[in-house]
C-alpha cells in the first residue's frame, strides 16, 4: 500500500468508484480508492439498478442524463459488461393533476436536452401488455431509461478508473482520520497510515461514520427498502423485446422486467429508518434485512390491481436492504463547510442514477476549484445546523413517504415543523401560510380577517391569489411590512475589511454610510452571490444575502480568508427586522425616529445607524419592491417591539404585512433577479445583466480576468429577459422553453402574477438575436404553449423614480 496519495477515496460503491474514476480520467494521478470489504459491499450490491432521469431539480435531471449517456464508456473502456437493458423508461399519471405535471416535465425536458415524449394510454399499453391502463390519462416515455447490474456496473467505474492509473486497495478499513498542519490527512486503515492531500466521503452506508472521524455531522439517514422479484409471467415469456420500467407515480411504485419475471418496488409506508444508533461496522456484504410484508400489502395491493397478471405469478425473492436518504432526497456532495480538504461524495439515494453526474461534479470541483454546473441542490452547504439528528430522520421519513406524491411547488411538507421560528411567530401563527427556508418558518401570505387561511397545493394559481394581489397592491398605494428575519445577515469587521470585501465582490466597496448590491464571481466569471453590502464605517460592513444560502455563503468567504485583519461572523439569526416599503413608508417611519428622512437628507441606498422606536436600528435606503422603502435590521430582542411601534405608526396610513409572495410578485413587475432563479453559478455578470454593478476598473477581485474577458468579447449568447404571458389561471415556474416558431430560444427562470401589472410575468435567458417586443414568442405554461411579449422595460416604474423618490 502507498504511504501518499493526492486523493483517498473512502469506498469502494458505485460512488466512489465514479468519482475515482473521473478524478482519473481528467488527469489526476497519485489516487487510491479504499474499501474495507468487496466492492459494492454497501448498498450498492442489492440496489434495484434502475436508471432514469427525471428529478425535481432540473441540474440534478441534467446530471442523470448525463450518467444514462455515460453508460456506453465506461463499459467499453472498462470492458466490463454492465447488464445494460435500455428499454426505455415511462412515467405514468392517473389523475389529471399528474398528467398535469407530466406535460409541464415533458416541456422542461426540452430545456434540458432529454429527448422524452409524452404517450397516451393505448401506446402504454402496447409498450406494456401487462398494464391495465384503464385510468391511465398518459405517460412521459424517455428511451435512454431503463436498467443495469448494480455490481457490474460499479465495477466498469473501478476498473475504467484503473485504466486510467487510479488504485484500489480492497479489504483495507479506514479506521480514523488526523488533519495534518498543511491541511492533508493522515488516514489510518488496519493496513497502515496514508498521508493524503483530500479525502472523500463516499462511505455510503457509514458516511455518518466516516463524517464522524473528521467531526463532521451530515444530514442523512438509511431507510430499509422492499422490492421483489416475481417468477416467470406467461405474457412476458411470448415477447420479443422487453417492457420498459414503468415508474406509477400515482400507484406509488416502479416497476420492470427481470428476465420473464418481474420487479417490482415499493416506498413503503411508514418508512423504517435502519441503523439510527450507527450502522454496524460488521454489517456484512451479501447481508439483507428481514422482509416486512405486513408494511407492503397496502401498496402491492394498489401494484396489483394495476399489473393483474403480476398478482397471479408467484413471488421468487423479496429484497429488503438499506440505503441512505438525505431530507429532501438529494446527494451531499462538495466541500464540507469549515474541514479542509474533505470532501463529500454521500445520501445519495440514486446511485446508479445519480452516480455519473456525482463523480462529474466532484471532480470537476476538486480540479478546476468548481464544477460546471450550478449543483447546489445536491451541495453538502445547503444544510446548516438546524440539520440535527432528529430533523434528518423526520425530515428523510416523510421524503420516502412521499417519494413519488406529487410535490406541488407552492407546498412545503409538515415533518419537523416549526423548528426555528422568528420572534413574531406566535402573534403570526394563525394568521399567515408559512413556508420554511433554512429551517426558518417564513409567512407567505397573511388572512385578510384575522382567521387562519391554508393554501391548496396546485401547479395553478391557487387560493391565495387575489390575497397575494391585495398585500401586493397595498405595498404599491399604501405600504407594506415585510419581515427580514429570514435574511442571511453577516458582519464584516477590522482593519482589513473594506480590501477583502473588494477582493471577493466584484463592485466597487461603498463609502460609509451608503449601500451597494454586490455581486461576487468565482475565477470563470460565474455568478457566487448577489449580496448587498451596507457600509457602516471604513472598518464595519453588514452584508445582506438569502437565508438559505449562509452555509454556502460562509464557506466561500472561509475559503478567501487572508490570514489576518477580517472577520466575518454569521449574525442572521442575531439581527431580524423590517422592510417597509410603498409611498406612505417614509410618512410611517419619520414618526417613529429622529433621523431625518427627507430624500435630500438619505437618498436612495443610503445607510444610516438610528433608533426606530425604541430600538436601536441600522436603517438602508432599499427596497426589493422597487417602491419607496426602507429597510431597518435591529437586533432580534428588538423585533416584536418594532413590529408594534411600526404598526401603531401605520395604522392610519394603510401599513399591513405582506408575505414572501407579494414580495415575488413585486420585484418580478421590477424585472429584480433573485438567487436560484435568474442568478446561480450557471450564469455569467453579462449574461445576467449583474455586470451593471462590476467595476471592472477595480485592481483586482476573484474573477476579474474572466469578466474582462467577457465583457471585451462583448457577445453574450444569452441575456436575461422578462416577458408577459397571455395565460388565463397558471404562471411559469422555471426551466419553461420559449419558442420562436419551432425554434427554442430561450428558457425561463422564474414566473408570476404581476398583481399591480395586471399580467403574467416570467423571466428567463433568451438567446441573444434580433428579438423585440414585436417578436410573436411563445412560452410553455403547464404544458401549453402560449403567446408571450419580450418587455423592452420591466412592467412598473421602468425609470426607477418611486425608489429614488
Ligand atoms: C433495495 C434497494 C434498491 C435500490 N434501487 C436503486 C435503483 O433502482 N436505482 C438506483 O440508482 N439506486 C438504487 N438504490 C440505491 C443505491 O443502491 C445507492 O444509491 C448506492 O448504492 C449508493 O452507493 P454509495 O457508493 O454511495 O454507497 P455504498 O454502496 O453503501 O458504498 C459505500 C462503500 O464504502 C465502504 N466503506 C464504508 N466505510 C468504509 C471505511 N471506513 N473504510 C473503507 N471502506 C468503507 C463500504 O464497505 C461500501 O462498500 C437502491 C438501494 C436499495 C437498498
Amino acid at each position: 500500500m502507498k504511504t501518499h496519495a493526492k486523493v483517498v477515496v473512502i469506498g469502494g460503491g458505485v460512488i466512489g468508484c465514479s468519482i475515482l474514476f473521473h478524478l482519473a480520467k481528467f488527469g489526476w494521478t497519485d489516487i487510491v480508492l479504499i474499501e474495507r470489504k468487496e466492492l459494492t459491499a454497501g448498498s450498492s450490491w442489492h440496489a434495484a439498478g434502475n436508471v432514469h432521469a427525471v428529478n425535481a431539480d432540473a441540474n440534478i435531471s441534467a446530471l442523470q442524463a448525463y450518467t444514462l449517456n455515460l453508460f456506453s464508456e465506461i463499459q467499453e473502456t472498462s470492458g466490463q459488461d454492465i447488464g445494460l437493458h435500455l428499454a426505455g423508461g415511462i412515467n405514468t399519471a392517473a389523475t389529471q393533476s399528474r398528467w398535469e405535471f407530466l406535460r409541464a416535465e415533458a416541456a422542461r425536458h426540452k430545456v434540458l436536452g432529454i429527448k422524452s415524449e409524452l404517450i397516451g394510454p393505448d401506446e402504454i399499453k402496447k409498450l406494456c401488455p401487462i398494464m391495465d391502463t384503464s385510468t391511465i390519462v398518459g405517460g412521459l416515455f424517455d428511451p435512454k431509461e431503463g436498467h443495469l447490474d448494480p455490481s457490474g456496473t460499479t465495477h466498469a467505474y473501478a476498473k475504467a478508473a484503473r485504466t486510467y492509473g487510479a488504485e484500489i486497495y480492497r479489504h483495507t478499513k479506514v479506521e480514523a482520520l488526523a488533519q495534518r498542519a498543511d491541511g492533508g490527512w493522515d488516514v489510518s486503515t488496519d493496513k497502515g497510515i496514508i498521508v493524503a492531500e483530500h479525502v472523500v466521503n463516499a462511505a455510503g452506508l457509514w458516511a455518518r461514520e466516516v463524517g464522524a472521524m473528521a467531526g463532521v455531522h451530515l444530514p442523512l439517514v438509511p431507510m430499509e427498502h422492499h422490492y421483489l422479484i416475481t417468477e416467470a409471467l406467461q405474457a412476458l415469456e411470448a415477447m420479443e423485446r422487453e417492457i420498459p420500467l414503468i415508474l406509477d407515480l400515482d400507484g406509488e411504485m416502479y416497476l420492470r422486467q427481470e428476465g420473464k419475471g418481474i420487479q417490482l418496488g415499493v416506498y413503503e409506508t411508514p418508512a423504517k429508518p435502519w441503523a439510527l444508533d450507527g450502522t454496524p461496522w460488521d454489517y456484512a456484504e451479501d447481508e439483507l434485512l428481514v422482509p416486512e410484508l405486513d408494511r407492503l400489502t397496502d401498496a402491492l395491493s394498489v401494484g396489483f390491481q394495476r399489473f393483474p397478471e403480476v398478482a397471479a405469478a408467484g413471488i421468487k425473492r423479496i429484497i429488503n436492504g438499506p440505503f441512505t436518504f438525505t431530507p429532501d432526497g438529494n446527494p451531499l456532495v462538495g466541500p464540507v463547510p469549515g474541514v479542509r480538504n474533505y470532501w463529500a461524495a454521500c445520501g445519495v439515494m440514486a446511485g446508479f442514477a445519480q452516480g455519473g453526474g456525482v463523480g462529474l461534479a466532484l471532480a470537476q470541483w476538486m480540479i478546476n476549484g468548481e464544477p460546471e454546473f450550478d449543483i447546489f441542490a445536491m451541495d453538502v452547504a445547503r444544510y446548516g445546523d438546524y440539520a440535527t439528528t432528529d430533523y434528518v430522520t423526520e425530515k428523510s421519513k416523510e421524503f420516502y413517504e412521499r417519494r413519488f406524491r406529487i410535490a406541488y411547488p407552492n407546498e412545503t411538507w409538515p415533518a419537523a415543523r416549526p423548528l426555528k421560528t422568528s420572534p413574531l411567530y406566535e402573534r403570526q401563527k394563525d394568521k399567515a401560510v408559512f413556508s420554511v427556508s433554512y429551517g426558518l418558518e417564513t409567512p407567505m401570505y397573511f388572512s385578510t380577517d384575522g382567521t387562519k387561511p391554508s393554501e391548496t397545493g396546485s401547479f395553478r394559481r391557487s387560493n391565495a391569489f387575489p390575497v397575494v394581489g391585495e398585500e401586493a397592491r397595498n405595498v404599491r398605494e399604501n405600504a407594506g411590512l415585510f419581515e427580514l428575519t429570514s435574511f442571511s445577515k453577516y458582519e464584516v469587521t477590522g482593519p482589513g475589511a473594506k480590501a477583502w470585501l473588494n477582493w471577493i465582490t466584484a463592485c466597487a466597496v461603498p463609502n460609509p454610510g451608503q449601500a451597494r448590491l454586490a455581486p461576487m464571481l468565482s475565477a470563470t466569471g460565474r455568478l457566487m452571490g448577489d449580496l448587498t453590502i451596507w457600509a457602516l464605517a471604513e472598518d464595519r460592513y453588514m452584508i445582506f444575502g438569502s437565508g438559505y444560502l449562509q452555509a454556502w455563503h460562509m464557506r466561500w468567504f472561509a475559503n478567501h480568508m487572508p490570514a489576518e485583519g477580517v472577520h466575518v461572523r454569521n449574525c442572521s439569526d442575531a439581527y431580524g427586522g423590517f422592510s417597509i416599503a410603498g409611498p406612505r413608508s417614509r410618512e410611517i417611519l419619520q414618526r417613529i425616529t429622529g433621523e431625518n428622512l427627507d430624500n435630500k437628507a438619505f437618498s436612495f441606498m443610503g445607510v444610516r445607524l438610528a433608533d426606530v422606536g425604541f430600538a436601536p436600528a441600522i436603517i438602508g435606503r432599499l427596497s426589493v419592491t422597487g417602491e419607496l422603502g426602507y429597510e431597518i435590521v435591529v437586533p432580534s430582542a428588538y423585533v416584536t417591539a418594532l413590529h408594534d411601534r411600526l404598526h401603531e405608526a401605520g395604522a392610519d396610513l394603510g401599513l399591513r404585512d405582506f408575505g414572501v409572495y407579494a414580495l415575488m410578485s413585486l420585484r418580478l413587475e421590477k424585472s429584480f433577479g433573485i438567487w436560484s432563479r435568474e442568478f446561480s453559478r450557471d450564469y455569467t455578470a453579462l449574461e445576467s445583466g449583474m455586470s451593471r454593478f462590476v467595476a471592472y476598473d477595480k485592481p483586482d477581485f476573484i474573477g476579474r480576468d474572466a469578466a474582462l474577458r467577457e465583457k471585451e468579447a462583448n457577445s453574450p449568447k444569452r441575456r436575461l429577459i422578462t416577458l408577459s404571458i397571455d395565460t388565463d389561471d397558471a404562471d411559469c415556474w422555471g426551466y419553461e422553453p420559449i419558442w420562436y416558431g419551432d425554434k427554442m430560444v430561450g428558457f425561463t427562470t422564474s414566473g408570476g402574477y404581476g398583481h399591480c401589472a395586471g399580467t403574467s410575468l416570467a423571466m428567463g435567458y433568451l438567446s441573444t438575436g434580433a428579438f423585440d417586443s414585436q417578436t410573436p414568442l411563445e412560452v410553455h405554461v403547464l404544458g401549453d404553449r402560449r403567446p408571450a411579449r419580450l418587455l423592452e422595460r420591466c412592467a412598473i416604474d421602468p425609470e426607477g423614480k418611486k425608489m429614488r423618490s
